[in-house]
């Protein structure tokens, strides 16, 4: 999910429920327990959830409900203190947040980058009536030595992306943190490579895609080195009381984690401001 290492990225920051629960048990088996325990999964709830009509309506939801002058295309170069508030590009505020790539925010503030991303690249392939196996997708451990790290079999997962023509998406993800040289092939390529090695994971000579579809991700997944939690902690401590840091770069790669980010981030503002 990381795109990373699982033995160079933080336990504590990349799944805390584990890292919680492996402080007081003995054995991995009994923090995998443990930390399930303590966050059951109410009964009916499905494992995955999504927004109907596709995430990217998530977005402009948040946007129309915050009822929020929004500027885009507008790239924050400086951040400057000014009596009162500070000046971010043509605007003065009495407050910011910086929900940026932890990159971009660091250079904002003047300090070292706290983490480096992963780049990966989504292959989406159109398969006519495919013999997959029964299963919402897989994951392959990186010494596993393939181009593909995940696979999502859509008409299995989402009933919403199921067709009645039988023909079946399948997405790839691609790519691992250190192996970037691996996403500078060209599109047919990566399609090409990926088809192969799909066939070879699921034992079944796949049928030609009808359709292909690559969508890269060029620095999109943190990567929480050891000590990411204090070494976060440290960098927001040397704040000033109305700059707030939130999103993927500090505290959880998921959307609801980002959320909770950006709430606490808004509340921690109020506070300076207050
Ligand atoms: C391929 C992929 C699949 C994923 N799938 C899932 C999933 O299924 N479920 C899930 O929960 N999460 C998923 N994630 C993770 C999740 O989508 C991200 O971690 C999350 O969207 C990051 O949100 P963010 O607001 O922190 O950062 P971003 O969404 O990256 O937003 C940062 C914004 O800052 C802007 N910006 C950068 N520099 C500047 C600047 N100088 N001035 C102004 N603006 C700037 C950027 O343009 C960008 O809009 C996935 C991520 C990837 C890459």
């Amino acid at each position: 999910m990381y795109a990373g290492r699982a033995d160079a990225l933080s336990l504590a920051a990349t799944m805390p429920g584990l890292a919680r629960a492996a402080r007081v048990e003995h054995t991995l088996t009994g923090a995998v327990c443990a930390a399930l325990a303590a966050a059951p999964r109410p009964p009916g709830v499905p494992v995955f959830a999504t927004v109907a009509g596709g995430v990217s309506r998530l977005a402009a939801a948040v946007a129309e409900a915050s009822g929020a002058r929004i500027r885009l295309g507008a790239p924050v170069r400086e951040l400057t203190p000014v009596p009162g508030g500070w000046r971010v590009g043509p605007d003065t505020v009495d407050a910011v947040v910086l929900a940026l790539p932890a990159r971009a925010a660091a250079r904002l503030l003047g300090v070292p980058p706290p983490l480096d991303y992963a780049s990966v690249a989504l292959v989406t392939l159109a398969l006519p009536a495919p013999e997959l196996p029964a299963l919402s997708g897989f994951l392959v451990p990186a010494q596993e030595g393939t181009l593909v790290k995940a696979a999502t079999f859509f008409s299995t997962k989402w009933a919403h992306l199921r067709r009645d023509d039988g023909v079946a998406l399948v997405r790839a993800s691609v790519g691992r943190y250190g192996e970037e040289h691996r996403l500078h092939a060209g599109d047919p390529e990566l399609v090409r490579g990926v088809h192969s090695e799909l066939s070879t994971l699921v034992s079944s000579r796949l049928p030609e895609p009808v359709d292909a579809r690559v969508q890269r991700w060029g620095g999109a997944l943190p990567q929480y080195p050891v000590g990411h939690v204090e070494r976060v902690a440290a960098l927001r401590a040397t704040l000033p009381p109305t700059v707030a840091l939130a999103g993927a770069g500090y505290d959880g790669v998921g959307i609801p984690a980002c959320v909770r980010s950006g709430e606490a981030a808004a509340d921690d503002v109020l506070k300076g401001l207050s």
